[in-house]
């Protein structure tokens, strides 16, 4: 590979891709960083192109053009449009894994049957492809049900039912077209008791590292209630991973999955995010992704003190048994999402907002999710999810204070966010 000054292809266009071109952006390594399809906040930190992250052969063609050194994957959609393929086949160095190796997100069934197959604790499970059968599957489980979509839902594929009618009714739901063809299969699992979290596992095909741990937030409301999100705010450190938990997650989980992933011929060359519970028996899986997490990325950026960019090099070319453990800030981060009313279900578009890129001081960065600019610079709503307000603190409630100022100095009155990020950790 080549070394520095290094041209870099950002796929993507959420909080999660403005969080990491904004860490590449400050690294000594780069040369150019092109973003594709970017967002109105990610204009601000090199080229966006109109190229969007499913379309495997625009990406190809930009990668051409503007002789890419690295390519990096932000969202599971380009993962599962086969992008990290393309490039391996053009000999392009990608941080991001392949078709077959992301179906350890794109697939909760492959996810289980694959746990199964290499000793990962996770949860007991039936997948099922029709509603008589998923129904009758209830009687293995005692409520609360657990009901996920097998494929790709933005987060939003699990129902968590306290009856069986609820469950009953969740199971017609995903078969019967709410997730499209992500629904045509349902897994139903045992409920784990424990206390959640998302832990990040860098590989480079062979040789693997944490590089990272996060709590998130999924549900919309306040106290945890509302439905499921792809995630409403995230923090760091999170108190429930003391090292014995995370050493269990490296040994139990992570290093277990690259060496099955590899042994299914697929080596794993990426970011993999381990959603567990922590038990009392110790940390059980509940999915992975094959990406950055989002929000949980943009709290890991504000909170790594080592440049990024040898790190996703090293993973891509097969060389991260030479580098360290990551550094990390001695600090507190959060991000709490501000999100336009109705997400999840039906999010109202169009809203504008303004204040959102004043100084808020060197603490606090406010990344663009689902944001968009008009021609004369007004910012609107655009998505569900819309801007992301992260800050730093020497404790978490420094740092939440300096968020919530922030969100309170945002005039947009179309959204809404959390208040409560963080409680479990200021519970302790
Ligand atoms: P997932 O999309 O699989 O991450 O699930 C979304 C959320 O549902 C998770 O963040 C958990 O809070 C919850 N969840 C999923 N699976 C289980 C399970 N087996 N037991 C308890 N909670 C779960």
């Amino acid at each position: 590979m080549k070394t520095a000054p290094l041209n870099i292809l950002l796929v993507g266009s959420g909080g999660r891709e403005h969080a990491l071109a904004w860490k590449i952006a400050a690294s000594p390594l780069l040369g150019r960083l092109v973003m594709a399809p970017g967002n109105a906040g990610m204009a601000a930190l090199g080229e966006v192109r109109p190229v969007k992250a499913t379309d495997v052969d625009g990406l190809m063609a930009l990668v051409k053009e503007i002789e890419a050194d690295l390519v990096v994957i932000g969202p599971e959609s380009a993962v599962e449009a086969g992008l990290g393929d393309a490039l391996a086949a053009a000999n392009v160095p990608c941080f991001g894994p392949t078709r077959f190796a992301g179906q350890l997100e794109t697939s909760k069934a492959f996810t289980k049957g694959f746990a199964d197959r290499h000793g990962l604790p996770t949860a007991a499970y039936r997948v099922c492809d029709d509603a008589a059968s998923a129904k009758a599957a209830l009687d293995a489980f005692s409520p609360p049900y657990v009901i996920k979509a097998d494929g790709l839902a933005a987060g939003k594929g699990v129902v968590i039912a306290e009856t069986r009618a609820d469950a009953e009714a969740a199971i017609d739901a995903t078969l019967g077209g709410r997730f499209g063809a992500a629904g045509a299969r349902v897994v139903i699992e045992e409920f784990l008791v424990g206390e959640i979290g998302s832990c990040f596992a860098l590989c480079d095909g062979t040789t693997s590292m944490l590089f990272g741990a996060v709590q998130d937030h999924k549900r919309a409301y306040d106290g945890e209630t509302g439905p499921n999100t792809g995630g409403m705010g995230a923090y760091a450190p999170a108190p429930v991973f003391t090292p014995e938990l995370l050493d269990q997650v490296r040994t139990r989980l992570a290093e277990p999955a690259f060496a099955g992933i590899a042994a299914e011929g697929a080596p794993y060359r990426g970011v993999l995010f381990v959603e567990l519970m922590a038990t009392a028996d110790g940390p059980r899986l509940v999915e992975f992704n094959v990406r950055f997490g989002d929000p949980e990325c943009q709290v890991l950026m504000l909170r790594l003190e080592s440049d990024l960019v040898p790190y996703l090099v090293a993973c891509a070319c097969g060389r991260l048994g030479e580098m360290p453990p990551p550094v990390w800030r001695d600090e507190h981060a959060v991000c709490v999402v501000m999100a336009a009313d109705g997400y999840p279900e039906s999010p109202v578009v169009g809203s504008i907002i303004r204040g959102a890129e004043q100084d808020f001081g060197p603490e606090v960065v406010v990344f663009h999710a689902g944001a968009a600019r008009d021609a004369d610079g007004t910012l609107r709503a655009a998505g569900g999810r819309v801007l992301n307000v992260c800050a730093r603190g020497a404790t978490l409630r420094e740092a939440l204070d300096r968020a919530y100022s922030a969100v309170d100095s945002i005039d947009w009155p179309g959204g809404f966010c959390r208040r409560d990020i963080g409680w479990r950790a200021l519970a302790r």
